[in-house]
């Protein structure tokens, strides 16, 4: 059950990064001393103090019921894993520099100036700890938004170059190539090519007009390109107008993860213009859970108006079609249960779509003890997966996974989420358990009448 897996998720096709370096910050402007890295840090939570983050730091009862909502806590009864504990440093600056009090915190030194040491140790709760699952947010009875104050705080971490070094190298990487795994446009051109090519299937790219624009995730065009496949086998069948396009097809949002607010815009904005561009009605998101968050839920406030094209999780673009009778499905005749990406069902609303499209599979379902919009991240969320040193802490988080997955018995274990496959597989290696994960499109695709 220990041993360890010698290859990481995203070492694949991604730049090879030392395992579990020590280096604790990335000093992203070069010059910055550690006085100015707390500035900067102060500067950027700063920013997001509004009314309602006033109202959230001020609500907290200290209940602890976050505390057994988080999947890092329950798993290693650690009280530095309480998720409104994850803000300490948030709430210090906030009470000194933005609460009601902040003068007679400043006056009696009630709440210390943050340290940079503290930043540093904090780096772990607000990144390695923290898949942005939402878990905590939905079950606070003051309903306090933990999760967003933690994306929040992420933006002042990241000003003072705190983020951990291999998240900051994927989301450099993105906003310098397009890509976190290096899925340029020539490379995507070429997969694109090799994959009709070796398939004998049509893979429309950079088409002037299209009804419908696909997106990608680069962990599916890299590591799981039979997702592409599925997906042109099913538009296709579906006689579909659709495209992609080599100007907006990477759906990933590591500004977003990371915690950079103009690179989560960059990524957006590419993809809004690349629908806007071909004039389509429905842009399709990929099996990526904070692809959909980010674009879905995040994309109008990026674009300052409402977005003139239909944004859709493929899981609900499938469910869409399997109900109106277009798509239809062989049985699977199978039990099947379904692990829930968190950011398309708890924090995106989208928890149907695929229980739909497995009733169209004629599946046997079998639900997991907490399942829906209430179900255990996998732990690979909101970057955790590309940090080394959080791999210890992501298995145990893992072993609630593998639990709820036994406790159903299902023969098949599926999911619409490339980062939690990666993440599944990955545990699958480690424990060297006998589940596969498999992606809900493929399993459509397969089944096509
Ligand atoms: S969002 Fe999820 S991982 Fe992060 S603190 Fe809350 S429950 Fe824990
Ligand atoms: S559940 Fe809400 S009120 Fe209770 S400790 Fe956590 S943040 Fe505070």
């Amino acid at each position: 059950m220990t041993e360890v897996n010698e290859k990481h998720p995203l070492e694949l096709d991604a730049p090879r990064f030392s395992v579990r370096k020590p280096q604790t910050r990335i000093d992203k402007q070069g010059t910055l001393d550690d006085r100015q890295r707390v500035r900067a840090a102060l500067a950027g939570f700063a920013r997001d103090f509004s009314r309602l983050t006033a109202a959230y730091m001020e609500a907290c009862v200290h209940c602890g019921q976050c505390a057994e909502a988080c999947h890092f806590y329950v798993t290693t009864r650690d009280p530095k894993y309480t998720p409104i504990w994850k803000l300490e440093p948030f709430k210090q600056v906030y009470s000194r520099q933005a609460g009601p009090f902040a003068w007679v915190f400043r006056t009696f030194n009630l709440k210390p100036d943050v340290t940079i040491g503290e930043l540093e140790e904090w780096q772990e709760l607000i990144y390695d700890s923290c898949t942005m699952c939402g878990r905590c947010t939905q079950i606070c009875p003051m309903g306090i938004d933990i999760v967003s104050l933690i994306g929040m705080a992420r933006h002042g971490m990241f000003e003072a170059g705190l983020v951990p070094h291999e998240l900051w190298a994927v989301a450099v990487r993105a906003e310098r190539e397009g890509s976190p795994l290096g899925a340029t446009p020539k490379v995507l051109k070429e997969r694109i090519e090799w994959l009709a090519d070796e398939h004998e299937i049509e893979i429309p790219l950079d088409l002037a007009s299209a009804e419908i624009l696909v997106t990608l995730s680069s962990i599916e065009i890299m590591k799981y390109p039979q997702s592409i496949v599925a997906l042109a086998k099913i538009l296709n069948h579906l006689g579909a107008s659709w495209t992609l396009r080599s100007d907006g097809y990477e759906a990933t949002n590591f500004g977003m993860l990371s915690g950079n607010v103009q690179w989560q815009r960059d990524s957006s904005l590419k993809m809004i213009q690349a629908a806007i561009a071909c004039g389509a009605k429905t842009l399709i998101l990929p099996e990526c859970g904070h692809a959909y968050g980010a674009l879905r839920w995040q994309g109008a406030n990026v674009y300052g108006k409402p977005l003139p094209f239909c944004v859709l999780h493929i899981s609900e673009f499938l469910a869409e079609n399997v109900r109106n009778g277009k798509i239809r499905l062989r049985p699977l005749g199978k039990s099947v249960t379904f692990h829930d990406p968190c950011q398309v069902s708890r924090c995106g609303g989208a928890t149907r779509a695929p229980r739909d499209v497995l009733s169209g599979l004629g599946v046997e379902l079998r639900e997991m003890p907490s399942t829906g919009d209430v179900n255990w991240c996998c732990g690979g969320g909101g970057g955790v997966v590309t940090i080394h040193r959080a791999d210890e802490l992501r298995y145990k988080a893992f072993e609630i996974k593998m639990r709820q997955v036994e406790d159903t018995g299902a023969e098949v274990l599926a999911s619409s989420c490339a980062n939690c496959r990666q993440t599944f597989d990955d545990g699958q290696a480690h424990f060297k358990w006998d589940k596969t994960m498999q992606s809900l499109l493929e399993l459509v695709a397969g089944n096509l009448v």
